[in-house]
């Protein structure tokens, strides 16, 4: 039975989906104004790992991750998030780019990182600035619903119109007016309303028409118009890091709920901070590294990968070079491991045969099951790992047993989500004289030329992914 840590009640809950055999997830996804940190990809890491057991174990799953391509401030300190200068806007200035082009750029490079990270693609990706009629919709059923109002062209979520707002967050009215730091905007009624849809100043370069002013919307507003569009009124599991909690989901609630009348999501699911030296990983802070500076540094992105899967999501990590040295011992383990077992079971060369115990199947469930317990469930594969070299070792193990032992990794791989590069023996050579001549063709910029060959690598049964100034080829 799967427990699930849910934000909403504070406690473990039996995971229960709306309807039979399928799940709904809504997982907060990118401000597409800068490459993601590798806090950010903890969080995707730590959804994507939920989706994969959701799917082990047996759900049919819809996951939705979206794509802010309209920007939220700077202030992101800011509780309310609606002052500041837009991220986005930023951007554009910093890198004398169109918004558009700035958006596509950082969202292709996030989807590289995920595939790189081996992280599921979600089923889809809506861009906020695809769906302003709906947010806009979504506004005025909450005006005439009495939570919104307009004032100069402004709209602002009335807070104290919504009976449960502080739920998730336990940010009550009472409690937020305890020496809370905010930003003052004149229009608002009272200081925790939130911006719905704010007036844009002529040169403002990302607005649009709406009932109220040429404008923008809010940032939380997309997230509920988004959900609601693609999964419908009630989510099973809604998840995002825990800075999320306050003011975003909590707005999304007020949002979501003041709008339909219904519960908005079951489940709340928040991963904790990723940590360097004890502080948050941020970008405000400029304490952060991205994946390629990890990359850069001769490690594999399933090193982070198994890195995060060592400490529990809920839990804090500390990110340092030692930790990830030593997740790069852990996977190299595991790799090696598994080559041997591939070996074995192909040669078919031990013969003298032995009951194994039981391969840690039920244990790795019931770590999972409890509220998705990636270290305890690694434990019991690292369990596994020296019962079976030890017992190969003593030759008492056969080929089928190895077999046997083989398709139980696999299985919880499908959890863990590691990719192993295949060995290079096992790529033929013509499939690695076409990689080659490939790189040659990418070096020369010749993208046509490159994107044949990889079509030609895929026909043959392979893929290869781009990495810098290299490739790594597997099979499908
Ligand atoms: P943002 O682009 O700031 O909206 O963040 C994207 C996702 O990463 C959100 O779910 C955040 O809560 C999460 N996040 C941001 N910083 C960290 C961190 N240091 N550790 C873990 N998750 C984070
Ligand atoms: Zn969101």
């Amino acid at each position: 039975m799967l427990k699930l840590y849910n934000t909403l009640s504070k406690s473990k809950e039996e995971f229960k989906p709306i309807h039979k055999g399928k799940v709904s997830i809504y997982t907060c996804g990118p401000t597409v104004y800068d490459f993601a940190h590798i806090g950010n990809l903890r969080a995707y890491t730590a959804a994507d790992v939920l989706r994969r057991y959701l799917e082990y174990s047996g759900y049919e799953v819809r996951q939705i991750k979206n794509i802010t391509d309209v920007g939220h401030l700077t202030a992101d300190d800011i509780a309310q998030a609606d002052t500041g200068e837009d991220k986005m806007v930023k951007a554009v200035r910093r890198e004398k780019k169109t918004p558009e082009e700035i958006a596509n750029f950082y969202t292709e490079a996030f989807h590289r990182d995920e595939d790189a990270m081996n992280i599921l693609r979600s089923h889809f990706f809506p861009k906020a600035t695809a769906h302003i009629p709906q947010m806009i919709k979504m506004i005025q059923t909450l005006i005439e619903k009495g939570h919104a109002y307009e004032k100069n062209g402004n709209v602002f979520y009335d807070v104290t119109s919504f009976k449960d707002y502080g739920k998730l967050s336990g940010n009550t009215l009472d409690n937020l007016k305890v020496g809370a730091r905010l930003e003052e905007h004149p229009d608002k009624l009272h200081p925790w309303d939130f911006a719905l849809w704010l007036k844009a100043p002529a040169d403002h370069i990302l607005q649009w028409d709406s009932p109220w002013s040429r404008g923008y919307p809010g940032w939380h507003i997309e997230c509920s118009a988004m959900s609601i569009e693609y999964l419908g009124d009630t989510l099973d599991i809604h998840t995002g890091g825990e800075d999320h909690i306050f003011p975003h989901h909590e707005a999304e609630i007020a949002q979501s709920e003041g709008a339909t009348g219904k519960k908005f999501s079951n489940f709340w699911l928040h991963n904790r901070f990723l940590l360097v030296n004890g502080e948050k990983m941020s970008k405000s802070k400029g304490n952060f590294y991205i994946l390629k500076d990890i990359i850069d540094k001769g490690f594999d992105p399933m090193h982070l990968r198994l890195f995060y899967l060592s400490s529990h999501y809920r839990k804090q990590a500390d990110f340092s070079w030692p930790a990830l040295e030593q997740a790069k011992a852990n996977f190299e383990r595991i790799a090696e491991w598994r080559n041997k077992l591939q070996e074995i079971a192909k040669s078919g060369d031990s013969i003298s045969t032995m009951e194994i115990e039981s391969p840690g199947i039920a244990e790795f469930q019931a770590a999972l099951d409890d509220d998705l317990n990636t270290p305890l469930a690694l434990s019991h594969l690292y369990e596994l790992i020296t019962e079976t070299n030890k017992r190969i070792s003593e030759n008492k193990l056969s080929a089928e047993e190895i077999k046997e032992i083989l398709a139980t990794f696999e299985k919880m791989n499908k959890v863990f989500g590691l990719r192993f590069s295949e060995k290079e023996t096992e790529i033929p050579k013509e499939i690695k004289k076409i990689a080659e001549d490939r790189l040659t063709a990418r070096g020369k910029k010749d993208f046509q030329k490159s994107d044949e060959m990889r079509k030609e690598i895929e026909k043959m049964g392979f893929e290869i992914e781009d990495l810098d100034e290299k490739y790594k080829i597997r099979r499908k």
